[in-house]
């Protein structure tokens, strides 16, 4: 592209958002063009972020930024309760969505699909944007081939409110595209105290450990007899996310339809 592509952020003012940003605006070839979150008020993105003032104020009303400041992109980190509504809205104004909001249903993922093709444009809907994530995710899917008897341990912050977390959910259905269904374990077990074995998925277990001071971080545990294969992957900071979210950024430019994970623009 001979310009520099047109970036919204929407959930500006969040965690997340803060973030990108900052990225957006370090990015040579992105400009950002509009900020938008509920609560912040009218302040300089720049300002917001710790950088020199941009020139873009935060506003609050996602349609009507889209519409005034002419976005090729949004990236939107806001929450489950706004995830389909703003990419669907995004789409019907022709804007690439980047979306970092967990929540879609596969339903809801094959609707924004459509809605993408008639437009004749490209999405992503990412339920993480860590390039180490993806490879941990890569590497125990291939791994379940040869070591079908796994368990899923994820570790959040305490005030994380949805569980098991999205990228265990991808993990495990990454992992059921290679691994034949099959129970593990014991088919007499039973809990004495409920939820022990934690979450069922196809055949195997995924657990949610959320304790203060953590980030985000997985663990794979795979075992046959007499051997175990652990993957790991540690984040210890959003910063984590935003290569993902950049290169996300430049190929939605490039392609037509949703795609759902991240893992696709990873060889
Ligand atoms: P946060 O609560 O810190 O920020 C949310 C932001 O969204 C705030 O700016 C809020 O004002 C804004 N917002 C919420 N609803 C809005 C609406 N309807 N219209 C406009 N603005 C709205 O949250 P966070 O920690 O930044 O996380 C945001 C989302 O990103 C969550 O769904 C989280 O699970 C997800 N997440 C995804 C990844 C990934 O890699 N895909 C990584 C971390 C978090």
């Amino acid at each position: 592209m001979d310009r520099k592509i047109r970036v919204a952020v929407v959930g500006a003012s969040g965690r997340m958002g803060l973030e990108v940003v900052k990225t957006v605006l370090s990015e040579p070839d992105m400009e950002l063009v509009a900020g938008v979150a509920r609560s912040t008020g009218p302040v300089d993105l720049g300002t917001l972020v710790g950088l020199a003032p941009c020139g873009v104020t935060m506003t609050s009303d996602v349609e009507l930024a889209f519409v005034e400041s002419k976005p090729d992109v949004v990236v939107d980190f806001t929450g489950p309760h706004s995830a389909f509504s703003h990419t669907s809205l995004a789409i019907r104004h022709g804007i690439r969505p980047v979306m970092g909001t967990t929540g879609f249903t596969s339903q809801d993922i094959e609707e924004l699909d459509k809605q993408c093709q008639e437009k004749q444009i490209g999405g992503i809907i990412a339920p993480n944007f860590s390039i180490g994530a993806i490879l941990m995710m890569k590497f125990a899917a291939q791994a379940s081939k040869y070591f079908p008897n796994l368990e899923i341990i994820e570790y959040h912050g305490d005030q994380k409110l949805d569980a098991p977390s999205g990228t265990s959910i991808k993990t495990a259905e990454m992992i059921s595209e290679v691994r034949e269904e099959r129970r593990q374990g014991n088919p007499k077990e039973e809990e004495t105290i409920e939820g022990s074995r934690g979450g069922y998925y196809n055949g195997f277990r995924i657990h949610s450990v959320r304790l203060p001071g953590i980030f985000a971080q997985q663990e794979v545990i795979m075992a046959e007899p007499g051997q175990a294969l652990k993957i790991r992957h540690d984040s210890y900071d959003r910063a984590a996310y935003m290569p993902g979210v950049a290169l996300a950024v430049r190929k939605v430019m490039t392609y037509t339809g949703m795609v759902y994970g991240f893992e696709h623009f990873i060889d």
